[in-house]
């Protein structure tokens, strides 16, 4: 089937009702038959719904269409964006751990792995997404998952995949890409070899800015790399929690499985039926939105590099950008809404953020709604100079999350706002 129509129907199966829309099943609970039902369903034999912690047939159907959109196997919904990213970690990595990550990520994933997994006594060490080749010299036999960005924010490189997956495959160490701004549409990580990818669904799967919520995904055969490998003991040894489970041996997804079986149950950060209903509504339109996200932010991308006031446009789908190569490699039918620039100063980039009209100043990205944000001042101001530096983040540099208003419209608002 094609994309538009997996957007439309992958993961539902109507109900007796013949119920076009996907229902909310807004229950915390859900009935047993009998006693040995309720055994079966907890010992795996039999799959079903137990409490809405650990699953949820709306959510179900949000989590099948998003993995059948990106090419996955099976995916597990989570409450944020960031709750996806720790739980992709902390479903490999414990104390005593290492894992390497792109100093170009996110600002809240950049104190994730900096400092709150740092005090769980998980090590962190980074690399420049734009010399894949450091891994190398970062990995040993404590490295867990490299995780990175397939277009970074606010930086705006392009991964390159190869590269990363060349290196990880090497060593048989798992790799995880933050999607979210390449979205399950224009970018396909699992066709490049990476192992997993995680998703603010806060951002473009929703589309409106409507709800928090995140999302794992994994790809096909994962298990043929974690079966035996040493690395991940923990997959291949009884799990005490759960009566002695061995993940690798169950014949279904284990990473998102484990996900679902130790971190939902005892960490417990699982999206609300609501939310995940919204997430469905935003993937039906989700092809059709990022086309209009991509051309729109192409058009403004190529006005920002005319504009005498402008000293640099980062956006891969520019010809004149350092990722135009990697982004025709690993992108197909547009580079997304989000683009930066920069002007001289910080001065002069808070000038414009407070110029807009049609732009709103708001720390999202992923809206229908336009946005622009100035990254030094809001979601990295907690990073050091040397951090800011790192994460590709100077003062004079503006965030522009393009959204779906007339494109013209939006080129009219930033020539007033920039003078
Ligand atoms: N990853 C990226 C690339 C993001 O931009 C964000 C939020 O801005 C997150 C992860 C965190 O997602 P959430 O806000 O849903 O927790």
């Amino acid at each position: 089937m094609h994309e538009q129509t997996l957007a439309i129907h992958a993961g539902y199966e109507k109900d007796s009702m013949g119920t076009m829309a996907v229902p909310i099943y807004m229950t915390t609970a859900y009935e047993f038959r009998d006693t040995e039902h309720a055994a079966n369903l907890f010992a795996l034999k039999e799959l079903g719904n137990i409490y809405t912690r650990l699953m949820n047939p709306t959510t179900d159907v949000f989590e099948k269409r998003f993995a059948a959109l990106e090419g996955g196997v099976a995916a597990v919904g989570t409450a944020s964006g960031m709750a996806a990213t720790f739980y992709a970690i902390a479903n490999v990595a414990e104390a005593g751990d290492n894992i390497i990550v792109a100093k170009q990520v996110y600002g809240g994933t950049t104190t994730l792995t900096g400092h709150t997994i740092k005090r769980f006594g998980i090590e962190t060490r980074y690399f420049d997404v734009r010399n894949p080749s450091e891994i190398e010299a970062l990995v040993d036999e404590k490295t867990k998952i490299i995780l990175f960005e397939s277009i970074t924010n606010p930086s705006i490189d392009v991964a390159d995949f190869d590269a990363i997956v060349a290196i990880a495959n090497k060593h048989n160490i798992l790799t995880c890409v933050d999607n979210t701004v390449g979205t399950p549409i224009l970018c396909k990580p699992f066709e490049h070899g990476i192992d997993l990818s995680v998703h603010s669904a806060s951002k473009y799967t929703t589309g409106q800015g409507l709800a928090i919520g995140g999302v794992i995904v994994e790809r096909h055969d994962l298990v043929e790399k974690i079966k035996g490998n040493a690395r991940y003991a923990h997959f291949n040894e009884p799990d005490e929690s759960y009566h002695g489970l061995v993940y690798s041996d169950v014949p279904l997804p284990l990473f998102t499985l484990r996900v679902r079986l130790a971190l939902l149950r005892d960490l417990g950060a699982a999206p609300s039926p609501f939310n995940s209903w919204l997430y469905i509504q935003g993937l039906e339109t989700l092809p059709l939105r990022m086309k209009q996200h991509s051309s729109s932010a192409l058009a403004i991308a190529e006005f920002l590099e005319a504009h005498p006031k402008v000293n640099k446009v980062n956006y891969p789908g520019l010809k004149t950008d350092a990722n135009y190569a990697l982004g025709q490699k690993y992108f197909k039918g547009g580079h997304s809404g989000l683009l930066s620039f920069e002007v001289s100063d910080k001065e002069t980039a808070q000038k414009i953020a407070d110029s807009t009209d049609i732009f709103s100043l708001v720390v999202n990205i992923g809206d229908s709604k336009s946005i622009i944000t100035h990254p030094a001042s809001t979601t990295h101001q907690q990073l050091s100079e040397k951090e800011l530096e790192e994460a590709g983040v100077p003062g004079g540099l503006v965030r522009l999350s393009v959204g779906l208003e007339d494109t013209q419209d939006l080129i009219d608002d930033l020539v007033k706002a920039l003078g």
